[in-house]
């Protein structure tokens, strides 16, 4: 078996035909049923099938070319990638070169022009500030708009690093194709760290010493809480 038959992307032409039948048949039996004309789960306006196998590629490539693991991404803003990503942990030798992590970065590089980095922050950047959800538990009225508004699209579930990395960013869904189980069987351990995460600090696989040095590391807290102009995010 070749890779590329055994790595197949289903045909997105078909797939598209059979959901939409679907839709079509679902509607029907609804109506039938006298439950009006909007099942559950109605097809999104637009074929968002295509940003996953736009991820998947991306992944394969990887794999193909020996760049990492079969993992890829894609950040997706009205309708449109403004960001990707793939494994590329074997090519650089770095431990947290995810695909999701450099999405997010290949998006946030897009929709900030880098002249305004550092500097000011206009309207229209991915710094700009906007305001909380309404009933938002945050302290602070505004954050960040940050990739709010956008979406990311993973050929497999994020691990913790990723998860995290998509809360910092504020995106507002994630579609994962395979699940942690499905990672697991090809030999990638990650599921493990979302449980680590649950125990106190002195339970934890990697040995951490909590409190070292705490009025060293505050003081790095005073210089931000005491910096008049800053920019919080
Ligand atoms: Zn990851």
């Amino acid at each position: 078996m070749s890779r590329s038959t055994r790595y197949e992307i289903p045909d997105a032409g078909r797939r598209t035909f059979l959901a939409r039948t679907a839709a079509v048949a679902a509607t029907g039996a609804a109506a039938a049923a006298g439950l009006g004309a909007a099942p559950a789960n109605a097809m999104p306006e637009t074929d968002n099938r295509k940003f996953m196998q736009e991820a998947t590629r991306l992944a394969i490539e990887s794999v193909e070319k020996g760049w990492g693991g079969p993992f890829g991404a894609v950040v997706v803003k009205d309708g449109e990638i403004i960001g990707r990503g793939q494994n590329r942990v074997l090519l650089t030798g770095c431990p947290i070169y995810h695909a999701e992590i450099t999405a997010i970065i290949d998006a946030s590089a897009k929709l900030n022009p880098k002249a305004i980095l550092g500097s000011e922050y206009g309207a229209g950047t991915i710094l700009e500030m906007i305001p909380r959800e309404p009933n938002s538990p945050d302290k602070l009225q505004e954050r960040a708009r940050m990739l709010k508004g956008c979406e990311i699209y993973v050929n497999g579930a994020p691990c913790p690093m990723c998860m995290s990395a998509i809360y910092w960013s504020r995106l507002d869904h994630v579609y994962f194709g395979a699940s942690l189980n499905d990672t697991s069987e090809i030999g990638f351990d990650d599921a493990f760290q979302y449980q680590d995460f649950e125990l106190p600090w002195v339970k934890r696989r990697i040995t951490v010493t909590e409190n070292f040095e705490r009025d060293t590391g505050l003081k790095a807290y005073r210089a931000w809480a005491e910096k008049t102009d800053r920019h919080p995010y």
